[in-house]
């Protein structure tokens, strides 16, 4: 089972909307486990310090190395162990799916300035973003990353095929949806999605996922295409005609 151990110090936070819906059902349903732990609970001192202030001066606080060490190790099992970073590695669908077929993840939420930059090497950490913003904690983060993973645990979303399609899974963002009604304000389902031609209909997502994603996303565009292919001519239907 996909075991998640979240080292906090908020650990009221969690499973907060890890709770409800998919996540929340599965959790119930024992499909992966969720433990948040008090870093402050590792504290050494009477006051229970987890931070001090920045050697060589400075504004804010940073999160002590020895008491997340004490804090990782009374948790650390062989699973990877996670730290939100700005600038740790921008978290990719790739490194979600490794991540989530694993036996789980150990996330250490930063608050503050960060944390004492020794933690890292001295207990094999792995630096994570979320994006290029600053949050007031790794808490969020934490949240988005485990979110993404449990959504692709055996037995979590509905249809297993309802993965594949996705933006980013097959290095294109993915291609437009509708539904009924047929019109809405004026507006119209394209023709090919009510031609009942599947063919048809597959070709015309494969387009407009590559449009879409040369016009949104040129650097993911560029990695999927390479310098191999030209982009596909013609603009998409506007959505708003
Ligand atoms: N001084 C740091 C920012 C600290 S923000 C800097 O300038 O880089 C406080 C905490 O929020 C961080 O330790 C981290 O755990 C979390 N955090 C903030 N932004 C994040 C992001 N984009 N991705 C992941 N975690 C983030």
């Amino acid at each position: 089972m996909f075991a998640a151990t979240v080292l906090t110090l908020y650990p009221e936070m969690f499973p907060g909307p890890l709770g409800a819906s998919l996540a929340g059902r599965a959790l119930g349903a024992g499909k992966w486990s969720l433990d948040a732990v008090n870093i402050r609970d590792f504290a050494i001192d009477r006051h229970r310090t987890v931070d001090d202030t920045p050697a060589g001066g400075g504004a804010g606080m940073v999160l002590r190395a020895d008491v997340l060490a004490a804090a990782i190790d009374s948790v650390a099992d062989g699973r990877p162990i996670l730290a939100m970073t700005p600038r740790g590695k921008p978290l990719t669908q790739q490194r979600i799916r490794e991540i989530s077929a694993g036996p789980g993840a150990i996330v250490l939420c930063g608050r503050f300035e960060g944390f004492d930059e020794r933690i890292f090497d001295g207990r094999n950490v792995e630096e994570v973003s979320i994006g290029d913003y600053i949050l007031s904690g790794g808490e969020m983060g934490a949240l988005v990353l485990l979110d993404a993973c449990i959504r692709l645990l055996p037995g979590v979303m509905g249809a297993p095929s309802s993965g594949e399609d996705e933006s980013f899974e097959t290095g294109l963002l993915e291609y437009p949806h509708y539904t009924r009604p047929v019109e809405w304000e004026g507006r119209t389902i394209p023709e090919v999605l009510r031609s009942g031609d599947h063919a048809k209909i597959a070709a015309w997502r494969k387009t407009q996922a590559e449009i879409d994603t040369r016009l949104r996303r040129p650097d993911l565009w560029e990695r999927h295409e390479g310098a191999r292919v030209q982009p596909p001519s013609g603009a998409r239907q506007k959505k708003d005609e």
